[in-house]
């Protein structure tokens, strides 16, 4: 996944519709969204999947341009004026970070079994967990690292009333 945020001295895209929030196109670099309900000149642009793996290598202002071209053919402005209008950018090529390489998790043939190996508490006294080990509809999601935090704390909790009343 590659993020690009790019920061305009307008938000010229007010001009096109006031209440622009996300943009989904056929572009190169398809998927774009603006700070509604913030006041803001940024946009962030985003990119996905096999398309952005195939661009893992590709230098910083080559993936701009490419960004631009996107913008451009969104919005009806010549490149060369958006790159005028660009104030600030940064991107962020998560698949190229050492630490990080890639983006959001997805489950393989084995994921089921392997998270039930992995939520399962040591003795009672060690608990696991985050968005690794949730199998929820929401996968790859802070959504779901709270949802598995909210779901072990009821766990611990209902093994400490248990340990009471023995
Ligand atoms: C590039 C990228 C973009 C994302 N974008 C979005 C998004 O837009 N929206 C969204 O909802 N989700 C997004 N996600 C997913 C989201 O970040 C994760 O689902 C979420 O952070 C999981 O939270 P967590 O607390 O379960 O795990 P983490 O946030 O991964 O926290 C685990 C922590 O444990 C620490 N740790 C690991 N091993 C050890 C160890 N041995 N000892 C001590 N500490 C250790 C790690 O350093 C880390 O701080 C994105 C993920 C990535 C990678």
């Amino acid at each position: 996944m590659i993020k690009f945020l790019l920061e305009f001295k307008t938000n010229f895209w007010k001009d096109f519709d006031d209440e622009t929030g996300f943009l989904l196109t056929d572009e190169e670099i398809p998927t774009w969204w603006t700070q509604l309900p913030s006041e803001s000149n940024l946009l962030t642009g985003w990119l996905g999947g096999p398309n952005a793996t195939k661009k893992i290598f590709e230098p910083d202002p080559s993936l701009l341009q490419i960004a631009l071209l996107s913008l451009s053919s969104i919005f009806h402005i010549p490149p060369a004026m958006l790159k005028e209008e660009l104030s600030n950018y940064k991107i962020i090529n998560w698949l190229n970070h050492p630490h990080v390489k890639g983006g959001y998790s997805y489950n393989t043939l084995y994921s089921d079994k392997s998270k039930e190996i992995l939520a399962t508490p040591v003795n009672n006294t060690i608990y696991f967990a985050g968005e690794a080990i949730c199998t929820g509809d929401s996968q790859g999601t802070v959504e779901s690292a709270l949802q598995s935090g909210h779901d072990v704390a009821k766990m611990m909790i209902g093994h400490l009333r248990s340990e009471k009343k023995e």
